[in-house]
C-alpha cells in the first residue's frame, strides 16, 4: 500500500492518557512496505521516527516534533502445530486482548493469564508485558524487527532479548529496533498458573473447580474490570511504576516500622516490594491536584480526570516518587516510556 500521512495530528485519540498534544506529522502503517516509507519520508523531513501502538504504556509531555507511524498491520496465522505444540505469528499492530482472545478460541493455552492488557503485539516485548505470574518470555519463541540502522530484517530468538521484569532489549535500546510481528509457542494442554492475586479465589467464586485456560482468562477480566480504570473512561497507563526489586536488609529496615509491607521474595535473594502498597502508605490514594490524580483502587495507577497535561501528570509521578524515596528509602522508576 502506499503510505498516507497528515500533519499537525492531535495524539489523544492514541494514548490511552488522552493527553492532548500533536505530532508533527503522522501514518499509519498497514504492512513492511509502509512501515520503510515512513522510516524514508521521516529521514527525507530530518525528523526522528516515533513508534506507536495502542499507546498504553506512554506518558507524551510535549509536542512530538517527529513522524510519529501508528502500527496498523494485521494478520495472525499458525505456523507450525504438532498435535501439542503449536507456534502462531501475529503482525505488530494486531490489538493485543482480542489476539489472546482468538488463541483461547483455538483452544491454545498460555496466554490467559495476560487477558485484558490493552497495546498491540509489537509492544508487548518491548517490556516482556507481565501480569499474574506470567511474562510473554514464557512463550515467546522469536520476533522479526527492522534494524532502523540499516535497514535490515532480523530475527529474534528468546535469548537474544534479553528479557527481565518489565524489560527487554528494546526497551533498552529505544528507537533501534521496529518490531514488525512476533511468534508464541502455546500448547493444547493447560498449564494453569492461579497463585497470584486472586485468581485461584476467583475461580472458586465462580464455582469453577476444573479451569479451562478460558475460565481463567474469564476470571482475570472479571477481576480486572473490578480493579482498574478502563482508559475510554479514565485516562491512564496502568501501572504508573515499576515493582521495585530490593535488597532484603532494605525490606527488614521498612518491615521494622511498617509490620504489614507486601514483599514477595525472588529467587536471586532480592525482594520486590509492591509499589502500590508503598504510595497507598504513603496517602496518596485517591489524591487528585487538577485534573492529574492518583486511582481511589489502585494506588499504583496515574490517572487523567480530564484535562491534564502530559507535564502535569509527570509533575504529580515525580512528587510520589521524591516522598517513596524519603518515607522508605526506595526509588520508583517509571514504567511508561516519556515522550
Ligand atoms: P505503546 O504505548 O504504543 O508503546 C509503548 C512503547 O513501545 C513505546 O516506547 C513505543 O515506541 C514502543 N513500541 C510500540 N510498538 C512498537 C513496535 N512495533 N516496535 C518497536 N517499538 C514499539 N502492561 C503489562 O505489562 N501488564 C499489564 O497487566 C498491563 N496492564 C495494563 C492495564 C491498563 C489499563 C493499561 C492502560 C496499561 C497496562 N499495561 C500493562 C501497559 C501496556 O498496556 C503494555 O505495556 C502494552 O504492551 C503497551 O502496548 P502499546 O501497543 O499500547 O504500546
Ligand atoms: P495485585 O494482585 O494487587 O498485587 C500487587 C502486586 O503484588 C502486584 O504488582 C504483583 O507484582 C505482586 N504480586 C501479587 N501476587 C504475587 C505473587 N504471588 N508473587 C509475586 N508477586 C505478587 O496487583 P494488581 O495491581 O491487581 O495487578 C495484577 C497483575 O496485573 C499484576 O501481575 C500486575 O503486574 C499486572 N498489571 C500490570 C499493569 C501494568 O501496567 N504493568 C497494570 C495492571 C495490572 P507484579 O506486578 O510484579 O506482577
Amino acid at each position: 500500500m502506499t503510505l498516507q500521512w497528515q500533519e499537525q495530528v492531535s495524539l489523544k485519540p492514541y494514548n490511552t492518557f488522552g493527553i492532548d498534544v500533536k505530532a508533527r506529522y503522522f501514518s499509519p502503517a498497514h504492512d513492511d512496505q509502509e512501515v520503510r516509507q515512513a522510516l524514508s519520508q521521516a529521514q527525507q523531513h530530518g525528523l526522528p521516527l516515533l513508534v506507536i501502538g495502542g499507546g498504553s504504556n506512554l506518558l507524551l509531555t510535549k509536542d512530538i516534533d517527529a513522524w510519529v507511524l501508528h502500527m496498523a498491520s494485521r494478520g495472525r496465522r499458525v505456523l507450525s502445530d504438532d498435535g501439542e505444540r503449536v507456534v502462531v505469528e501475529a503482525e505488530a499492530g494486531e490489538p493485543w486482548h482480542p489476539f489472546v482472545q482468538w488463541t483461547l478460541a483455538q483452544g491454545y493455552c498460555g496466554l490467559e493469564n495476560l487477558s485484558l492488557i490493552p497495546g498491540t503485539v509489537g509492544a508487548a516485548p518491548m517490556q516482556n508485558v507481565g501480569a499474574y505470574g506470567v511474562e510473554i518470555k514464557d512463550v515467546f519463541v522469536g520476533l522479526t524487527a527492522l534494524d532502523r540502522e540499516t535497514g535490515a530484517l532480523r530475527d529474534f530468538g528468546l535469548a537474544e532479548c534479553a528479557f527481565g521484569y518489565r524489560d527487554s532489549l528494546f526497551k533498552r535500546n529505544p528507537g533501534r529496533w521496529l518490531i514488525l510481528r512476533v511468534r508464541f509457542a502455546l500448547s493444547r494442554t493447560l498449564h494453569a498458573r492461579l497463585d497470584y492475586g486472586p485468581v485461584r479465589q476467583r475461580l472458586a467464586e465462580q464455582g469453577v473447580t476444573e479451569p479451562t485456560a478460558l475460565a481463567i482468562s474469564e476470571a482475570i477480566c472479571s477481576i480486572r474490570r473490578e480493579k482498574l480504570p478502563d482508559p475510554a473512561e479514565l485516562g491512564n497507563a496502568g501501572s504508573f511504576f515499576k515493582n521495585p526489586v530490593v535488597a532484603a536488609a532494605q525490606v527488614e529496615r521498612i518491615r521494622a516500622q511498617y509490620p504489614s509491607v507486601v514483599a514477595y521474595p525472588q529467587a536471586d535473594g532480592q525482594v520486590k516490594l509492591a509499589a502500590g502498597w508503598l504510595i497507598e502508605q504513603a496517602g496518596w490514594k485517591g489524591y487528585r491536584e487538577g485534573d492529574a490524580g492518583v486511582h481511589r483502587l489502585q494506588s499504583l495507577v496515574l490517572v487523567n480526570h480530564g484535562q491534564a497535561s502530559g507535564a502535569q501528570m509527570h509533575g504529580l509521578a515525580r512528587r510520589i516518587q521524591a516522598d517513596i524515596l524519603e518515607r522508605f528509602g526506595v526509588e520508583l522508576e517509571m514504567e511508561p516510556n516519556l515522550y
